[in-house]
Order: C-alpha cells, then structure tokens, then sequence
C-alpha cells in the first residue's frame, strides 16, 4: 500500500471527531437499538451485546421487548422467565443482575433510569462501559466507551503498546478515550468508533485503504496496523471432566436448580457431577444415583457426549439415562430437585449444554 499523508489526531482534533462522525452517519448498520434514544432499549442491547455477537443478540433483542417492553415490566417478572428469555445468549449473571438492577431503578428510581452516572453505575451488573455506552447514547452525557473494538483502534491510531487484554491498562485507554471523545455528540462518537472496529479497523484484517481516519493513524503511518494491539499470552484453557443423568421414571425425568449465585445461577439442569479423567464414567453416575435416589434406577444408558467452552474451562460431560423400575423412590429427590414431565421441559430455562442433553433425550426417546 503507497504511504499516506499522516497527521497526528492531538493536532487535529476536531477535524478527526467530523471525519469519524460522517462516515458513521453513512455506514451505521441499521440495527433495531439504534431506532431509539430510549435508555431501556438501549440498556437491553449493552446488556446482551457483552460477549455476544451482533447476529445473535438481533433476535433475543426483539423478543425480549416483546416479553419485558419496559423497565416495570422486567422488575416484577419471576426470574425464571427472564432466564428463559435469556436462555442460550449464556453469561447468564447479566440476565439475573439486570433484573435485580429493573427492581432497583423500580424501587429507588421511582422507575426512571437514572441520568446521574453514579447513581446508575451502582445498579447492579452496571459497570464502566454499560454506563457509558447507556448514558452516553441514551442521554447524550459525555463518558467514553472502552471495549474490546475501541481498545483495538485506539491502540492502532495511537499507536499504544500496553496489552489490550491487561487489566494494568485499563486506566491507560480510558484516557485515551476520554481524550478524543466528542462531548458535543458522545453518543454518536462512542458507537462510531466501536463500529469502525467492528466493520473496518477489524481483529485481523483491518480494512485500512477504506478506512475514515487512516490520515490520522499512527498505526498505519508505521505499517504497525496488524501487529497491535499487544496481547498478553492467553493460558491454556483446562478441561473438566462430567457426567451428567436423566433420571427416568415412566415419562418423567428429574431436574434441579442451580444455586442462585455462580456460573449458571438459578438455572435447571440435570443432575451432574465431575469426575476425574481416569474415573469410569458409569462408576461415577451409579454412585451419583445412589447417593441421590438410593436403589432403583437399574438400567443405565449411555446418550452421548456434550463438550461446551466457557471463559475459564471447558467441560466434557458424558450423558447417561437411568431408567428407574417400578418401585423408584420418587420422594427422595433432593431439595432443590424435582421430577417433572417430559412435556414441560421446554418451560424451564437451562443452560446451553443442558439443551444439548434435552435434545440427546428427545432423540433417544423418540428416533424417527
Ligand atoms: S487505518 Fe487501519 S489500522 Fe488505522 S484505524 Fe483505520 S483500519 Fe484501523
């Protein structure tokens, strides 16, 4: 690629936040948040679009508004209709927090989502960037976003060599942003420079012929554009070993809520334990049965093998049907377990690799 001009963006400011600006009115996506300067729509989207790709956020956004149209709405719904609603998007800590946070605004907000930035970020499940993006967006006060995107352009324009991905360099992009925030339209300007990483200034491949800013790129001036941002080196990822039972007892199966607080809180799941690598997996869910149920469940089927990666681990959990005889002790399923029937499954919210084993059950039981 020939060289281009560069200037700095510190001494072209102004002409830099126009040029960003312009090209945004004209490339934005039409995305169904952005037809609204609503702060609960807009909340909904920063809540879902954590972690989570645009494409797969579209859908939930839509129905989601359906279900909960307003902030009264989602505070006095029962938690476990905001994790069904929530069901497959994962992080599912963001669903149980942001209704916590609808009961809060309902409670000392008198319903109104708070303006005041720190009146908002002490909702719970509001941190830095959902109080900017909210409150930037929504009513147009000046807070800088950082995330993922805006750290990437601006460790390529500015040429920043703190690790994007080091919690040390945090403070260093905040400023960063803060510096070249537009406090006269912030809400157009953070969603400009997140979109210019998402569509343009991309991970791999950033786009920089057809980018708005190359001018002002130090990246690029250096031919540095695809070496930054710096990493730290990610750890290995380890694996855990599961198993997981259906327990089976004419059409009923037993399910049982998880702990409200941790990963997957408040969700449903089938009974599973960890095992070790070396451990038999039969051995471990025979005991798992005696220890839950007692005698009874004398035909063990074996339904597959689900793997699912979250942030931290990875899990591979090997299924088992137990089919229970006649004289099952039915009143011994745990505290927070139940049987239920087969038919209801699909009104319980569970998490993405429990629906995997529904879906292991449904075509054991029914293989046509
Ligand atoms: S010129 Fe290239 S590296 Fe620089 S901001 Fe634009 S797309 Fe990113």
């Amino acid at each position: 690629m020939p060289k281009t001009t560069f200037f700095k963006i510190t001494a072209r400011l102004p002409r830099f936040r126009a040029d960003l600006l312009t090209w945004y009115a004209a490339h934005r996506r039409p995305l169904p948040w952005r037809q609204s300067r609503d702060p609960y729509r807009i909340w909904v989207s920063e809540v879902m679009l954590q972690q989570t790709q645009v494409a797969t956020v579209i859908p939930y956004f839509e129905k989601w508004l359906q279900v909960f149209p307003d902030i009264a709405a989602l505070a006095t719904a029962p938690i476990d209709q905001v994790l069904k609603s929530w069901e497959g998007l994962g992080y599912y800590s963001r669903a149980r927090n942001f209704h916590r946070a609808a009961g809060e605004v309902v409670a000392r907000h008198n319903g109104e989502i708070p303006r005041d930035y720190a009146a908002f970020r002490a909702l719970s499940g509001v941190g830095d960037y959902t109080a900017a993006a909210v409150l930037s967006i929504a009513f147009g006060l000046p807070y800088a976003v950082v995330d993922g995107n805006v750290k990437r352009v601006l460790a390529r324009l500015l040429v920043l060599e703190a690790a994007a991905n080091d919690p040390g360099a945090k403070i260093l992009f905040q400023e960063k942003a803060d510096q070249i925030l537009d406090r006269n339209h912030p809400g157009d300007f953070n969603q400009a420079l997140m979109e210019l990483g998402a569509t343009v200034c991309k991970p791999r491949t950033p786009d920089c012929p057809g980018c708005p800013v190359r001018v002002y790129c130090a990246g690029l001036h250096g031919q540095m554009q695809t070496q930054l941002p710096n990493r730290l080196a990610a750890k290995k990822t380890p694996l855990k070993h599961q198993v997981a039972v259906v327990p089976l007892w004419e059409n009923q199966v037993v399910i049982r809520r998880r702990p409200a607080q941790g990963l997957l809180g408040g969700l449903w799941e089938f009974p599973v334990v960890e095992r070790a690598e070396t451990e038999p997996a039969k051995r471990v869910v025979g005991d798992l049965l005696n220890s839950e149920f007692g005698p009874g469940f004398d035909r063990l089927t074996p339904l597959g093998t689900v793997k699912h990666a979250y942030t931290h681990f990875k899990i591979e959990v090997s299924v088992f049907l137990a089919e229970a005889t006649d004289s099952a002790p039915r009143s011994t399923v745990s505290e927070n377990g139940k049987w239920i029937n087969i038919s209801e499954l699909e009104t319980y919210p569970f998490s993405k690799y429990n629906l995997r084993i529904i879906e292991l059950l449904r075509k054991h039981l029914d293989p046509s």
